[in-house]
């Protein structure tokens, strides 16, 4: 969840592990700090906020070290305060450590530690485990000096429960650091004459595109020269690098206000960028590289389970909705941490499929592995390439809408929509779907990203429409069939992002309940469409009408809404059944993101959220 990052190198630490932070942030922002050997002591600044604050601070320690760490906060245990703020220094003064995760067994390890004369200036479980380093380190005096912390980590982590990405530092080999993982992500950066540790790529781009992504139960030492891999219970390990693709720039808000805008604006890129390549050359039906299930295995699934959270599970339920309607093979989906531990019944022939932009929300990794262990083939849906859900599956299909950094997902989302409908056609064509057919729908599916700008044409009517609704407190987002996880989805959004209460329900259920809350001051966003279900959303919203409510429509084109039935328009392309729902989520998303910025929330980073969410 939080964000990490250790330097070693000729440069130094302390300023570009602070640049580090701030491209971290968008994964923790609670606290953030940094901390340099410095002779006899470490000299850290820590502090409550953002790195901005941390920053305000730091220029007042004098900190000059070529190696350091740094990390922004989530806080699990213990408030938000400066005590609590990482880096924590073991109570002996001799390691320094930054942890990502959750430690289970804190309580026994600390009280372990109190009866050996440890002491302890925080509330959290970090500190149990940075002091149990300093026991161990002790311990390990007999060691070899380039082994020592090594060896005090290896031991430390042998007795410790639950998950964890650590960086630590000891003051006696003030150039190196060493690192380990399980269950939260940490990447090494190779560079020349230096080298890093992150949490996240996105940290280390700006100084080399050559990493190591480290796997569960790997520890990495570092020094400016060298880095070598181990794991927790045998010895030295091979490590294979990985060359990045992200540049910087991908990495930077360029021109706009937010990261959340212009990931918004990028979607036309960021869709083609997902289709690119992967259609067959008759064009006809989709092509994905990574399955590594052959077109006869592939057809002989009797059902698909999708299992996700948050926005992805709303792309789960549009992906359920086509590939049973354009696939007639029936669909399950579940959120992943319900799917954990709800031990279902499953059918022998079903195929997972698990779907997290990150790769490492650790809710669906855990389905994932659970899925594993009873034997099911699990494909997955991810952006990140080398995260560790990627590397877990059998096979799977990458997003490649580059770095997402606003917190509310935006360009993965409809990304995950494409992905979703792709699918749907690539079982429909291997079943039922002629080829005529398939090729409308690769045709329309080609034509998105137009449709999309043309939505996005009309940012300056929307934000005309956010002002009015800024003030209000409550919002009801209301579709039908594949719409109805976009009504999910336009409520997500405006939760997360400008703290308005607000729901998302199939049109027709509002009368089993939320019309109880309709009034003047509660307004409701439509998604109006053409067929058979016309009717039913015009009766809904004029049950709303005669109610008092306001009414937002959301409104494919050609359509025509009794006089007076819509207080605000939006009218977007008529299209394709696979495309509506890409085309419908962008009004919601440019409602929620202006909404916020009037109400003058922090789009990029809202509060008690954090990108990744890497704790159960
Ligand atoms: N559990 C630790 C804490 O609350 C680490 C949280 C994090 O991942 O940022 O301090």
């Amino acid at each position: 969840m939080c964000g990490i990052v250790g330097y070693t190198g000729k440069q130094k630490a302390a300023p570009l592990i602070l640049e580090g932070l701030k491209r971290l942030e968008y994964r923790g922002y609670d606290s953030a700090g940094v901390a340099v050997p410095a002779g006899d002591h470490f000299n850290v600044a820590k502090k409550t906020g953002r790195v901005a604050n941390l920053e305000t601070i730091a220029a007042r320690h004098k900190l000059l070290g070529h190696c350091g760490i740094g990390h922004t906060r989530w806080a699990t245990h213990g408030g938000v305060t400066d005590a609590n703020a990482h880096p924590h220094v073991s109570s002996d003064g001799k390691i320094a450590l930054i942890h990502n995760g959750v430690i289970e067994n804190f309580t026994s390890v600390k009280k372990f530690l109190l009866e050996k004369g440890f002491t302890f200036q925080s509330e959290t479980d970090t500190e149990a485990l940075c002091n149990l380093v300093a026991y161990h380190y002790a311990k390990e005096a007999m060691v070899e000096g380039d082994s020592r912390l090594l060896e005090s980590v290896r031991k430390t982590l042998r007795h410790i429960e639950g998950t964890y990405g650590i960086v630590v530092l000891s003051l006696d080999m003030p150039d190196e650091l060493v690192c380990a993982r399980k269950g939260s992500p940490l990447i090494l950066g190779i560079g020349d004459g230096e080298n890093l540790v992150a949490s996240d790529v996105s940290a280390l781009v700006s100084r080399t595109q050559n990493v190591v992504y480290l796997k569960d139960g790997e520890l990495a030492r570092l020094t400016p020269d060298s880095f070598s891999l181990s794991t927790i219970n045998e010895g030295e390990i091979e490590a294979v690098i990985d060359t990045v693709t992200w540049s910087i720039t991908d990495a930077e808000m360029g021109a706009y206000a937010h990261f959340m805008e212009k990931e918004i604006f990028e979607q036309p890129l960021a869709l083609e960028n997902t289709m690119r390549g992967r259609f067959s050359e008759d064009g006809s039906t989709a092509l994905f590289g990574g399955l590594n299930l052959s077109a006869a295995e592939f057809r002989q699934i009797d059902r698909f389970m999708f299992c996700a959270c948050g926005t992805a599970w709303h792309a789960c339920l549009v992906t359920e909705h086509l590939i049973e309607r354009f696939a007639r093979v029936p669909v399950e989906v579940d959120y992943a941490s319900e799917f954990r531990y709800r031990n279902a019944p499953l059918h022998p022939n079903t195929l997972f499929f698990f779907m997290s932009q990150s790769g490492e929300t650790i809710d669906t990794l855990a389905a994932l592995r659970e899925a594993k262990r009873k034997g099911f083939r699990v494909l997955a849906v991810n952006n990140v390439v080398g995260s560790t859900i990627a590397r877990e599956t059998d096979g799977g299909i990458y997003q490649h809408v580059g770095p997402e950094i606003g917190v509310a997902s935006t360009k993965a989302f409809t990304s995950q929509l494409l992905i979703g409908a792709m699918m749907a056609l690539y079982i429909g064509r291997m079943r039922d779907m002629s080829f005529s057919d398939g090729a409308a729908y690769v045709a329309a599916l080609k034509g998105a990203p137009d449709l999309v700008r043309t939505v996005l044409q009309q940012a300056p009517h929307i934000r005309k429409i956010a002002e009015r609704f800024s003030t209000y407190t409550d919002m009801l987002f209301l579709g039908r069939l594949s719409l109805f996880p976009i009504a999910l989805e336009g409520a997500l959004k405006l939760k997360e992002i400008s703290y308005l209460h607000a729901e998302g329900y199939p049109a027709a259920e509002m009368k089993h309940g939320p019309i109880a809350l309709i009034s003047e001051r509660c307004p409701s966003v439509f998604f109006v469409t053409k067929g058979e279900m016309f009717p039913k959303v015009v009766s809904s919203m004029q049950e709303v009408k005669a109610r008092k409510g306001l009414i937002i429509a959301i409104c494919t084109e050609g359509l025509e809404l009794p006089d007076g039935l819509a207080d605000e328009l939006i009218v977007i392309p008529d299209c394709h059944e696979a495309v509506l729902p890409i085309v419908a989520t962008i009004p919601v998303q440019l409602l929620s993101y202006y909404i916020a910025v009037n109400r003058g929330c922090d789009v990029d980073k809202p509060r008690n959220l954090a990108k990744s969410v890497t704790v159960e």
